[in-house]
């Protein structure tokens, strides 16, 4: 097999189509210069490479030294210049790439290649000596931190010291003669901390960063990054040999990253941020704040660092001209690295850039409308789940803002939450429930498990490509980043502000869509959904099959679920309806009770709560399908359980509090989710199965009178396994239905139905359809029981099968479908065989989940209904999976 791909001089063995195999990064610097751009000559070693290295126990495959020894000397005539050559030494970068952009999550080595001798030849090049010394140092800091492990505050230390002794304020200051001291004391200690001298083979330093970086696929915080992002490991990383261009050789030269559109508002703008005499990771590390690329993003920043269009016009056109050619070929907005050395333009990456929600539905519309792609691809762009983030509050432009810093709008959405200094308290505050934002001077990747915990995230330095505000609009959480008028006092765990000082704990909101920075909280908006939202829905409903419902029994849920589209409910959960203080309590006295009548008796009080409860969703579904599902919990749920409560209890219902606790105890259940509930209740207890009947028929007849549409309620039995449980509680039903009928005078129709969440029910659909009018799959409870897994419990373990690999996903999450996923397939197909018309729909948690939609699709159901906040992703899922 052949495992080194070069590329340069115009051409390249791979293309962009080679993702797979080269990774992101390596298929497109191919691309690129197969479209003829300026392309340092490099090489790519493929991803299988990295996947044969770990099956080999870490070990290089045979005949891949040899394969890569070819190659490089080919990059060398292409750059003019041979690898550990004396006299013109090619100097190379090592890069990770793999198949999915993992920013920051792997290692990088700059500068490779040079040692005491080639040092020595790149001085005499350059005519630079500070500048080839300043690399040296740089690349042994880099190399003996990434490849060696040693630790990279070492060398700071010694650097800081050793421009303290010499008077020094920035390294720019210290001159090639003391920048070799400070290599000479750099070399003693890692010779003395690591045991092992620093490498002078050139070779040597290759083969350790190509280790090091197929070593980092297995990083924590790569592994990490894979979890959140569903990245699988068997794609391994590429690795990038690529031959050195230097931003830093003096003030001529630059580097920079550049987004052909904004990736925040999506705005069709060049947006970018570049360092002039500065290397590769200084822009992104956000060490230094970068200067705007463009004259407009100058002015608008209010920045008095000249721009690169007026600091460098002849790079920066020849720049624009190549990003409207990369984005046109490719047909997205991308996201590029380059640099300029001594005035030429080199391009070292470019890719489909990350957005935010608001960002790609702008770019996705403006792209269809000027015929680039068409609507429908145009809906295939839209990562569902990140619809989301447009879900999300804003702040309320009337509410006052009492300002206390600002920086940059790194990720919109505003975000409120109590101050935090580490990602470990973040962390474990959001494990009590409790809301952070996260404080931080700058984050790297090892703050991930902190930022995911936090509401929003506040970093005092560093650009609008920052790790924080890359990663952060990744995730959807507001981020304003580079707020550099704050200040961390981190001893005292204090935030300086331009108000006075705050503390841990003290609660300040973010502005992610400004960049500001709010003492207290602050009153929010809902969002907006017409515009770019709107056009793309439109497109997606267009495209889409099956239809979008919602799990809603308030009216406020059921109220949202329609502004976001839903189109009928299609699990109305009645036991949530039961929860409220007055409610509770009649409750309470229906389980209490000791005999039938006792029981009607309550029961006649719950009464007209459900019916208005029903009238109200009636009328807010207007005329739209809605299901309501029988009581399904097990009655303990419903009754008190410390000693205090069970006499407060017994105090208000008038009994005896030992009565009270005696029946809690006769209620207890070793296995309360598979005990008595669903069904079960309502063949022990069939009047309130019958209660709640009558209260949906007296509701819909109510709300086809005030809207003027005709209700056609659909109730839903849970839990049946059996043929003979539907059958039992359908009479019940049927019966109570005909009396509300004759009383009333209007006919109904109606559908009964069940749950389909039992392995059994899934066996024996076919003889269920025979009474069932509709199935709807209750993936939650056909999850826990397919696997005997408790859905409740599941959380502790499963995290650690995902950590082993045993699992790729959490199966409560997105639908196993090769197990769970079976059952549902068959039944679909029994159910049908015995009632081809019979509606099919899932409102398991699955039913707002991506993967899972486009699974529904595959078997063919007719919706699918999840939570009102996934109605918008659902829809835009239902579209891709038509599609
Ligand atoms: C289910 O089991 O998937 C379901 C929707 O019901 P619940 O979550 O209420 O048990
Ligand atoms: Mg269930």
């Amino acid at each position: 097999t052949k495992r080194v791909y070069l590329f340069g001089d115009g051409k390249a063995e791979g293309s962009a189509r080679d993702r797979n195999l080269l990774g992101g990064k390596g298929a497109n610097l191919a691309e690129m210069c197969n479209l003829g751009l300026p392309v340092p000559p490099g090489l790519t070693i493929t991803t299988d490479t990295c996947n044969a290295y770990y099956e080999a126990g870490r070990q290089f495959p045979e005949g891949l030294r040899d394969e890569v020894s070819a190659a490089l000397s080919k990059v060398g005539e292409m750059a003019g210049r041979q690898f550990g050559d004396a006299e013109h030494p090619l100097l190379l970068s090592v890069r990770s790439g793999a198949r999915a952009s993992m920013p920051g999550m792997m290692d990088t080595v700059l500068n490779l290649g040079l040692n005491d001798e080639t040092v020595r030849a790149m001085a005499r090049e350059s005519g630079d000596e500070g500048f080839a010394y300043d690399s040296y140092r740089r690349f042994i800091q880099m190399y003996a931190n990434v490849v060696m492990g040693a630790d990279h505050e070492a060398f700071e230390e010694i650097l800081e010291d050793e421009k303290a002794r010499l008077g020094h304020e920035l390294d720019t200051d210290v001159s090639a003669e003391e920048w070799q001291t400070i290599i000479a004391r750099y070399k003693q200690m890692i010779e003395e901390e690591l045991g092992t001298p620093f490498p002078q083979d050139p070779h040597e330093q290759l083969w350790g960063a190509i280790g090091a970086v197929f070593s980092s696929w297995m990083n924590a915080r790569a592994i990490t990054y894979r979890q959140l992002h569903d990245v699988p490991a068997s794609w391994g990383t590429a690795v990038n040999v690529q031959a050195m261009v230097f931003g830093n050789f003096g003030n001529t030269s630059a580097t920079g990253v550049a987004f052909t559109r904004n990736p925040s508002t999506g705005e069709n703008r060049l947006y970018g941020e570049f360092l002039i005499n500065a290397q590769g990771e200084d822009v992104v590390a956000g060490i230094r704040t970068p200067q705007s690329l463009t004259e407009a993003g100058r002015i608008e920043s209010g920045s008095d660092k000249p721009s690169l269009e007026k600091s460098m016009p002849e790079a920066f056109a020849e720049f624009v001209e190549i990003t409207k050619r990369l984005e046109n070929h490719y047909r997205d907005m991308q996201d590029l690295e380059f640099t300029i050395e001594r005035g030429k333009l080199w391009m070292l990456q470019t890719r489909n850039g990350k957005r935010t929600a608001r960002a790609a539905l702008k770019i996705a519309v403006e792209m269809a409308d000027a015929g680039l792609i068409s609507p429908q691809e145009a809906v295939g762009r839209i990562e569902p789940g990140s619809l989301d983030q447009l879900l999300h509050p804003t702040i309320d432009p009337k509410a006052e803002r009492n300002i206390i810093g600002s920086g940059l709008p790194a990720s919109p959405g505003a975000a409120t939450g109590e101050i935090v200094f580490t990602s470990e308290d973040a962390v474990e505050a959001s494990r009590t429930g409790r809301k952070v934002i996260l404080v931080r001077v700058e984050t790297s990747p090892e703050d991930i498990h902190g930022m995911h915990a936090a509401e929003g995230i506040l970093t005092i330095r560093g650009g609008m490509t920052s790790h924080a505000a890359v990663v952060a609009r990744g995730m959807g959480t507001p981020c304003v980043s580079g707020a550099g008028g704050l200040r961390i006092d981190s001893r005292r765990k204090r935030l300086l502000t331009l108000a006075g000082e705050l503390g841990e704990g003290d609660t300040i909101t973010l502005d992610g869509s400004s960049g500001q920075v709010l003492k207290g909280s602050v009153a929010m908006l809902q969002p907006e959904l017409s515009g770019d939202f709107g056009r793309i829905m439109e497109w997606a409903d267009a495209a889409r099959q099956m239809k979008v419902r919602t799990n809603a029994e308030t009216p406020a849920d059921a109220r949202a679920a329609r502004s976001f589209g839903a189109e009928g409910i299609g699990l109305c959960r009645t036991e949530h309806m039961f929860f409220e203080e007055d409610r509770i309590i009649s409750m309470r006295e229906m389980i209490l009770a000791d005999n039938e009548d006792g029981r009607r008796a309550a029961l006649a009080k719950l009464l007209p709560m459900q019916r208005s409860d029903f009238t109200e969703l009636f009328e807010i579904m207007n005329g739209l399908p809605v299901t309501i599902r029988l009581l399904d919990p097990p009655l303990h749920e419903f009754l008190p359980k410390s000693p205090e409560e069970i006499a407060e209890v017994a105090g208000l219902l008038g009994v005896d509090p030992d009565l009270l606790a005696s029946r809690v105890e006769e209620l207890h259940e070793f296995n309360p989710m598979l005990g008595h509930r669903g069904c079960r209740l309502a063949i022990s207890y069939p009047e309130i199965a019958e209660m709640q009947t009558r209260a949906i028929f007296e509701a819909a007849v109510e709300a086809a009178k005030s809207t003027g549409a005709p209700v056609e309620p659909e109730i839903m039995v849970p839990l049946v396994s059996l043929r003979e449980e539907l059958d039992y509680v359908k009479a019940r039903i049927d019966a109570v239905a005909r009396q509300v009928i004759e009383e009333s005078g209007q006919s109904i129709t109606y559908l009964v139905g069940t749950m389909i969440e039992l392995p059994r029910a899934a066996i024996r659909a076919a003889r269920i359809a025979e009474a069932a009018e509709f199935f709807s799959f209750g993936t939650n409870d056909l999850t826990q029981t397919t696997f005997g897994i408790s859905r409740d419990d599941a959380a502790s373990f499963l995290q650690t099968y995902r950590q082993k690999g045993i699992i790729d996903h959490d199966p409560f999450v997105s639908i196993d479908v090769e197990g769970v996923g079976e059952l549902v397939r068959m039944a679909t197909e029994k159910g049908r065989q015995t009632r081809p018309d019979i509606k099919l729909g899932i409102c398991g948690e699955h039913g707002g989940d991506p993967a899972s939609i486009r699974f529904c699709q595959q078997v063919g159901l007719d919706y699918v209904s999840c939570s009102p906040f996934r109605v918008p992703i659902a829809r835009l899922a239902a579209a891709q999976a038509a599609i």
